[in-house]
């Protein structure tokens, strides 16, 4: 890893930078670059002309390691918002929650009694709710949560990262239960003993689940496959091995993020690949703003530039 992605992996943890961050109205600016804006109309917003060009979305509210059930509770029920706001615009958007912005830290059985109701509520919605994948330390407990409520409802699917080095047992075990999975490279610091640290090794982990993920749906195991990257060298070969599997398009997916790679994105789906863009809102943008930074540490420089425009 970079000396100046770890530091700025280190700094995405700082309660002290993030408090400077959020009163500047130039970090304020360049944030936009990653982010319509702070509320869900924003998102939503976005997301309508996304749907026009052929795109789907998947929203996020900023946010996680919530301390309290009252905040925990309140984070469910502006997702249950989401679903219901989602249905009545009639757009192709499905939410992605992180499970500590759902109150794993405070009470677990409250955390999957919340991603439940999420469940409940997307098959009410007829859509579909994204598990986001955090730091190292969580994923077991994220696992236990996602298991208990995947096995009641298939409207959940989990995202998970190659870098990690428990990966493939992991996407053998959820591949049985027929989940869907979304596979990314992983985004946070973690140490050399539980993730691959180069890019190289990330590289070839992430192609050999993206390889089982295909194969697994094309011999009915696993449920949709679908592979969050705008690594566009990756996303080809995925693409040609698809095409050498059977699968069509539909039979899986590509998901990016708002603000990286849009001509790309529009043109893949112009191609017939299936592609939808990850759009965030909210107001605690810091640790998760940094941490796209850290993917490509020359994206400083737009923040520098942002101080002076
Ligand atoms: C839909 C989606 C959901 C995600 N969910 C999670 C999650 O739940 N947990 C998690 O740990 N991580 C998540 N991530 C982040 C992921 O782990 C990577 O950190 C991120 O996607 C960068 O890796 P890459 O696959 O794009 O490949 P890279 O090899 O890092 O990038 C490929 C190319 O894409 C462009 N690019 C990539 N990132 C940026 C950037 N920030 N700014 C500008 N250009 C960029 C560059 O041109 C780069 O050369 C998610 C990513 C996506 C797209």
């Amino acid at each position: 890893m970079s000396l100046a992605r770890s530091l700025l992996l280190k700094a995405s943890r700082s309660a002290w930078l993030a408090d400077q961050f959020r009163r500047r109205a130039f970090a304020r600016r360049a944030v936009r670059r990653f982010m319509p804006g702070e509320d869900l109309g924003s998102a939503l917003d976005a997301a309508a002309p996304l749907a026009s060009a052929g795109l789907g979305t998947v929203v996020t509210a900023l946010g996680e390691r919530v301390t309290n059930r009252a905040e925990a509770e309140a984070v469910r029920d502006h997702y249950l918002q989401v679903l219901d706001e989602v249905q009545r615009r009639g757009l192709p958007t499905q939410p992605s929650v992180k499970l500590t912005h759902l109150g794993l830290d405070v009470d677990r059985a409250l955390c999957a009694a919340s991603l439940r109701a999420l469940a409940d509520r997307a098959r009410a919605t007829g859509s579909f709710v994204w598990v986001d994948i955090e730091e190292s330390q969580y994923v077991d407990a994220t696992l236990d949560v996602f298991r208990r409520v995947r096995a009641e409802s298939d409207r959940v699917g989990l995202c998970l990262q190659a870098y990690l080095r428990r990966t493939p047992a992991d996407l053998e075990s959820l591949l049985a239960m027929g989940a869907s999975i979304r596979l990314v490279k992983g985004a946070y610091r973690e140490p050399a003993a539980v993730a691959f640290q180069d890019t190289h090794g990330i590289d070839a982990a992430y192609e050999r689940l993206a390889e089982r993920m295909l194969r697994a749906v094309t011999g009915l195991e696993g449920g949709l496959p679908v592979f969050g990257t705008h690594d566009l060298a990756l996303v080809e070969r995925i693409r040609g091995r698809a095409r050498a599997l059977g699968l069509g398009p539909g039979g899986w997916e590509v998901h990016m993020l708002y603000g990286i790679r849009t001509a790309e994105a529009h043109a893949l789906a112009r191609s017939g690949v299936a592609v939808r863009v990850l759009v965030s809102y909210g107001t605690h943008w810091f640790p998760w703003y940094v941490r796209r930074l850290a993917e490509r540490p020359a994206n400083v420089w737009f923040v520098v530039r942002s101080l002076v425009s």
